[in-house]
């Protein structure tokens, strides 16, 4: 029973060196050591971690520790990370942020859960809420002088181009309108103090205002996350036509660090 199981193990084992398997299905780390054999994908510690938050469709085990079944074994050998990847990411949006093994644990528990458990690319009409080109909802946004949280009220429009929020939720004239081709979004969890803190940075009269928000609920956040990278991305795909959509893709992405360097060069 024992060389047995050795014998699964050291077979699950070489399937690491499949090609795909070598990475981390979901966020890319190097030698992942960990496995869903409901799912038959090899994903990294961390990642193995998020699995078990999707319990219900994802069974995760340790290549190296866990016993193994010829049957997992089978099937591990029939799926694996490029089979997966074709199936469960087969639409992912140009716009859509694939977080890697840097990224916050937000970014990638949301990637696991859209890939795997809403299946958001493989049924399109899912990704409504960020491709919709119009958002609205309640986000808490930290006050300006006593860093206190609020909520106000925010809409995403990609008709007008804008983002903006407003103090009251009947008042008319928004506290700040910020124009696609200069907002800019990222995670701060640390920064923020909270799992979910998004920083949104953009230009008003030519300096660099940031707004610090967050939402309770991770698809929440990660909805907005995306929404504004997809209003950036069609501001950018109209702006700049020539540019190919993948070249798009990296400015939407870098963007961030680029003003980053601008602000390094600039003489104090
Ligand atoms: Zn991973």
């Amino acid at each position: 029973m024992t060389s047995g199981q050795d014998k699964n193990r050291q077979r699950v084992k070489q399937l690491l060196r499949k090609p795909g398997n070598d990475f981390c299905a979901d966020c890319g780390a190097a030698e992942p050591e960990w496995a869903s054999y409901t799912l038959g994908v090899f994903v990294c510690q961390s990642c193995s971690g998020l699995h078990r938050n999707i319990a219900q469709i994802s069974k995760v085990k340790s290549v190296l520790l866990d016993p193994w079944r010829p049957s997992e074994v089978e099937f591990m050998d029939s799926v694996g990370n490029d089979a997966a990847r074709a199936k469960y990411e087969e639409q992912v949006p140009a716009f859509y942020y694939r977080p890697t093994h840097k990224d916050c644990m937000l970014l990638r528990e949301q990637w696991i859960r859209a890939k795997y458990e809403r299946m958001e690319f493989i049924n399109v009409e899912k990704q409504e809420p960020y491709s919709a080109g119009y958002r609205e909802g309640f986000l808490w946004k930290r006050g300006r002088d006593n860093g206190q949280y609020l909520s106000r009220k925010f809409i995403l429009s990609e008709r007008e181009g804008v983002l903006k929020y407003f103090n009251k939720n009947d008042a008319r004239e928004p506290k700040a309108i910020m124009k696609f081709h200069n907002v800019n979004a990222c995670f701060q969890p640390a920064k923020i103090g909270t799992a979910h803190g998004l920083q949104i940075t953009y230009l008003k009269d030519n300096s660099t205002r940031n707004i610090f928000v967050y939402h309770e609920d991770g698809k929440e956040m990660v909805d907005w996350y995306n929404a504004i990278r997809a209003a950036r991305f069609h501001y950018l795909q109209v702006a700049f036509p020539v540019a190919s959509v993948s070249e798009v893709s990296a400015c939407t992405h870098r963007s961030g660090e680029t003003k980053k360097k601008i602000a390094q060069y600039r003489p104090s």
